[in-house]
């Protein structure tokens, strides 16, 4: 039986960022990851997190005020949010990000904005930060025990991506000067964010250990003291367990009580199954769902790049001319190019027909997007691979696909015209501050009527909705009420309480940073 201060379950953001604030606090702390590499579904994000108010954005002259942070948070989080926990965020992440930054992380501001540009306190920059890439080499031993995910994102840095001309338009990016920034240990985006992570927290004595999944937790009149491992092996902990296990995506029967969004695809490792939530379950922690969760996005399974993870579309094939997103009845239902505007709708229910009016959907597209657009990630012009159905006409593409012909070819008349004359009249697509910071509306907006035409079903994917309900001290609550003793819950571990409803770039991560260190504070006092 090994003994330390602290047990940290996980190896993604929020499991690291605790573990060094444990280290660095003068806690002996250890980490078990499930997975032979460490990162989790931080590996696979852009790396970028949302702190409002920071001194680098002070520094930089920004104008930010915790009131405005508030009142935006509140905003986002659509009454989602527990007003504790809500406060606790905006109070302590630019402290964390500052204690972060001491302890060896350059975050830096990137050139990211607030996503509802339309809401009391936004700003226009100043709130989102990343990391700068890092060689792999400063691992050592270590280097190889991070995951890395496919595609250049992750080479390349996510602030670095966003000047080549979008985070989410890689294909687009200028493939000589992607070239020139490559080397073959760079880590940029969520892999260099982990590595920079993993490197801090070697740095400052923590213990990790990977392909370690723990099983179950030990307690002992009504205190949480440890884990048993799946190999059986018990550890002891003498302030406190964290699980920072991240959610349940990729375990569709917890998928299936939680979401009831048919059709979901996981954009996260295999990994992430709930285990938290189940090991603390077991010992009488309440689980709280966070209602109407807008961090649903659509996007598919591109069978020659990564066959078993959901490619986000909402920020890239949704949001360029020529294409639209259509329900088996051939009609829009959504701006297509701000992806929260259509995720209330994936979730409407028709009684009279008992049945969901917009799942599936399906991307729509024609020869002219085809021509001058990327298709998951493929350079502009690159021939549409066959497994995307193609017909010659609309009404062939409905009929293959169980789209109505009548209702589809009713539905890419109007958009074209709508197209041609520069404005969206039944859903002004691209319209909103997010969608116009990135386009103007007309560059959003093409008309549907070159064959060959294309169809792609569009799968639902998102950040849980569920997680452990946690107080403002990151402590895990018991269904009774009262905190269980000697147990946190940080990341996507816990239920989102502190932003609620809405998504904003940066929240999730910042979120895991910022409750990390306050349960590590916690369990030092
Ligand atoms: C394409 C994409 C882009 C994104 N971009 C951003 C972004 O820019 N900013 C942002 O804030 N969010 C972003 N996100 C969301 C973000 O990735 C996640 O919300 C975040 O990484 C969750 O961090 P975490 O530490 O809670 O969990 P994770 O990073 O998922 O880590 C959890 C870890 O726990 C491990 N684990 C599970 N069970 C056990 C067990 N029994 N024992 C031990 N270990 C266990 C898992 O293997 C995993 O490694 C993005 C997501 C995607 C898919």
């Amino acid at each position: 039986m090994s003994s330390h201060d602290v047990i940290v379950l996980g190896g993604g953001c929020a499991g690291l960022s605790t573990a060094i604030a444990s280290a660095m606090l003068g806690l002996d702390t250890l980490l078990l990851e499930a997975a032979p590499q460490l990162g989790g579904g931080t590996a696979n994000a852009s790396g970028f997190l949302w702190v409002g108010a920071n001194h680098l954005h002070a520094a930089a002259g920004g104008n930010d005020t915790p009131e405005a942070v508030r009142d935006y948070l509140h905003y986002v989080a659509a009454g989602g949010a527990d007003p504790a926990r809500l406060q606790a965020f905006a109070t302590q992440a630019p402290e964390a990000l500052r204690f972060f930054i001491a302890a060896g992380i350059p975050f830096r501001l990137s050139p990211r904005i607030d996503h509802y540009g339309m809401a009391p306190g936004a700003m226009a920059g100043g709130r989102i930060l990343d990391t700068p890439p890092i060689d792999a080499s400063v691992l050592d031993a270590w280097a190889d025990r991070v995951a890395v995910p496919a595609g250049p994102l992750h080479r390349l840095g996510g602030s670095e991506a966003v000047k080549l001309g979008g985070a989410n338009s890689q294909a687009a990016w200028d493939a000589a000067l992607v070239l020139a920034r490559e080397a073959p240990g760079r880590r940029g985006a969520g892999a260099g964010l982990v590595t920079w992570l993993v490197g801090t927290a070697l740095a400052h004595g923590v213990r990790l250990r990977v392909a370690t999944p723990a099983a179950r937790l030990v307690q002992e009149a009504g205190r949480v003291t440890g884990v048993v491992t799946a190999a059986g092996e018990v550890l002891t902990a003498r302030r406190g367990v964290v699980l920072a296990s991240g959610g349940y995506e990729s375990n569709p029967e917890l998928v299936d009580r939680f979401e009831a969004l048919p059709g979901w695809q996981s954009m996260f490792p295999p990994g992430l199954r709930g285990d938290g939530l189940v090991m603390a379950q077991e010992i009488g922690a309440a689980v709280h769902v966070i209602g109407n969760n807008l961090s649903i996005f659509l996007g598919f399974r591109n069978p020659e790049e990564a066959p078993d993870l959901c490619r986000l579309s909402g920020t890239q094939e949704l949001v360029a001319p020529h294409t639209m997103v259509v329900n088996r009845q051939g009609r829009r239902f959504a701006d297509e190019s701000f992806f929260q505007a259509v995720a209330p709708h994936l979730r409407s229910f028709d009684p009279a027909r008992g049945e969901r009016p917009n799942l599936p959907a399906f991307l729509i597209f024609d020869a002219q997007y085809g021509a001058g657009q990327s298709f998951a990630g493929r350079p502009p012009g690159a021939p549409i691979p066959g497994w995307v159905a193609r017909a010659d006409t609309l009404e062939a593409l409905a009929v293959q696909c169980g789209i109505d012909p009548a209702g589809l070819v009713a539905t890419a008349a109007r958009f074209s015209a709508d197209a041609l004359a520069g404005q969206d009249r039944e859903h002004h697509r691209g319209e909103t501050p997010w969608g116009l910071s990135r386009l103007a509306p007309a560059a959003t907006l093409g008309s549907i009527a070159q064959p060959p035409f294309h169809a792609v079903e569009l799968h639902p994917t998102a950040l849980a909705s569920a997680g452990l309900l946690a107080d403002s001290g990151a402590r895990v609550l018991h269904v009774r009420g009262q905190p269980i003793p000697g147990l946190y819950a940080v990341g996507n571990a816990a239920a989102r309480t502190e932003t609620g409803a809405g998504y904003q770039t940066g929240y999730s991560l910042a979120s895991g940073m910022t409750f990390g260190l306050i349960a590590a504070r916690d369990m030092a006092a």
